[in-house]
């Protein structure tokens, strides 16, 4: 994708906006854009920078999401979510070989909570009890027994979830950083899914002055300072394994970093991470409005990633911000079981939408008939009497039951889990709580 139209192709020292921001490293990247640790020179702070790709459509959907970003600055009431959503502090174009790009600075943050989940399992540092991985196909599926797509990707998910305590901790935040964007700012995320949740960390100019310092690997250090502020949170999680720095290209990277200004006197040692705080909590941020839309202008119906996907956006029914919160009660139950709430297949009997729907109704609650047929396309996935199609046996299997028995929670903590997921999972969107009503829910206390 490093071509015209595609991404800026950037090297670690170039510099950006006449020299106020200075690359340090890489930091992650999307189908829209490559985004960098870089060094503001006139803050003398560290920054996230999002070089975006050229083409047109880009551009623009980059200009939409700087004005959404705006906004959540902006916003002059005070209220509680405004400090869980990730800010953005400077804006500007930048000419390369492949044309012009958008820039967006932000602050920064560590790593987004799906290589928190992975991490959590590789280092086995939050949870002991290996969770069964459950069956990716619904139980009516009695067909090709959950044959993946990706069977590394799937396998890379499957397993371990966050200990309860710490997923309702983080649980919390994006419900009120849900409550901001749907409040005063009026959005909609439409993408809410691990990937786009970030840990922050600490001390973050200290932890990546003197990790830049004391080991240019940085990426593999920065997990390991979110992953060891996260298990500190949690009264009975064990410490992390030392995180390794996995590669070598370490001197070229140093000799990069070595006329980068760091502050503080040089005698004193280096710290791999920030200091213990013995009490500290984990604090996430919710990112990338590069998919948000007004709650009142919506640039498309075409939203949230599969396996987020609402009923109403599935049967091709209006939709407005409680489709979040549906991606709220999936992203809460993976980041407590370590899998996907829902995996739909495709299969040759009925398709993909159909499976999700299934599952949904096993899981759920089946679709009341009214709002079955309210879609542009409810024709295709049910009939008339509001069944549908193709799959005809359900198999009904409901949340309560799938976190006893497939991931070992108490009969308590499954029935009060469940009770808190099911007002976010009501199928008719008019009939969903609100990230508002959410935030008081005795669960999250
Ligand atoms: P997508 O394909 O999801 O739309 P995108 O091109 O819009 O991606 P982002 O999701 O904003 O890009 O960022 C891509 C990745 O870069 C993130 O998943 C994250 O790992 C990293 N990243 C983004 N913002 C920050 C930040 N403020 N601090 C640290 N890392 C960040
Ligand atoms: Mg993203
Ligand atoms: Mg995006």
């Amino acid at each position: 994708d490093y071509r015209k139209g595609g991404y800026h192709p950037v090297k670690i020292g170039d510099w950006f906006k006449d020299r106020r921001y200075r690359v340090v490293r890489k930091l992650g990247w999307g189908h829209f854009s490559t985004v960098w640790l870089a060094h503001d020179r006139d803050e003398d702070i560290h920054v996230a920078l999002k070089i975006v790709k050229s083409a047109a459509h880009y551009t623009e959907a980059a200009l939409d999401e700087i004005e959404l970003c705006m906004r959540t600055v902006s916003v002059q009431e005070p209220h509680v979510g405004r400090d869980y959503v990730a800010k953005m502090l400077d804006s500007f174009e930048h000419s390369g070989p492949n044309g012009r790009h958008v820039c967006m600075v932000f602050e920064v943050l560590g790593e987004n909570l799906l290589s928190l989940l992975r991490n959590a399992r590789r280092y086995g540092t939050l949870r002991d009890a290996a969770g069964a991985a459950r069956g990716a196909s619904g139980p009516h599926d009695s067909g090709s027994g959950g044959a993946s797509d990706d069977p590394a990707a799937a396998g890379d998910r499957s397993g371990d979830g966050l200990p309860l305590p710490l997923v309702k901790q983080i649980a919390r935040q994006i419900i009120a950083a849900l409550a901001y964007l749907h409040g005063p700012c009026n959005m909609i995320h439409t993408d809410l899914k691990p990937e786009n949740v970030l840990v922050c960390i600490d001390n973050v100019e200290d932890v990546i002055r003197s990790e830049l310092r004391s080991d240019p690997a940085y990426a593999e250090l920065r997990g390991g300072a979110a992953l060891v502020q996260v298990s500190r949170s949690v009264a009975n999680s064990r410490a992390p394994s030392p995180v390794r720095a996995a590669e070598s290209s370490a001197q070229s990277l140093e000799r990069d970093l070595n006329d980068i200004s760091i502050a503080g006197s040089p005698q004193h040692p280096p710290q791999r991470h920030a200091p213990p705080e013995p009490h500290q909590g984990v604090k996430v941020k919710l990112a990338d409005l590069g998919n948000a839309t007004w709650a009142d202008h919506h640039f498309t119906e075409d939203i949230q990633t599969r396996q987020y996907r609402s009923p109403e956006v599935l049967i091709g029914a209006r939709w407005d911000a409680t489709a979040d919160m549906w991606s709220c009660a999936c992203v809460v139950f993976e980041l407590l079981t370590g899998d996907y709430l829902f995996e739909p297949r495709s299969s040759s009997r009925y398709s993909k939408d159909e499976d999700h729907v299934a599952q949904i109704m096993e899981t759920v609650a089946p679709f009341p008939k009214k709002f079955a047929l309210s879609g542009r396309f409810s024709s295709e996935l049910f009939n008339r009497r509001g069944e549908l199609r193709h799959i005809r046996r359900l198999r009904p299997f409901p949340l309560k039951d799938i976190l006893r028995s497939e991931y070992g929670f108490s009969p308590q903590d499954a029935r009060e889990t469940a009770d808190f997921l099911l007002p976010m999972l009501e199928i008719s969107p008019a009939r969903r709580s609100s990230a508002e009503a959410m935030l008081s829910h005795p669960w999250l206390r």
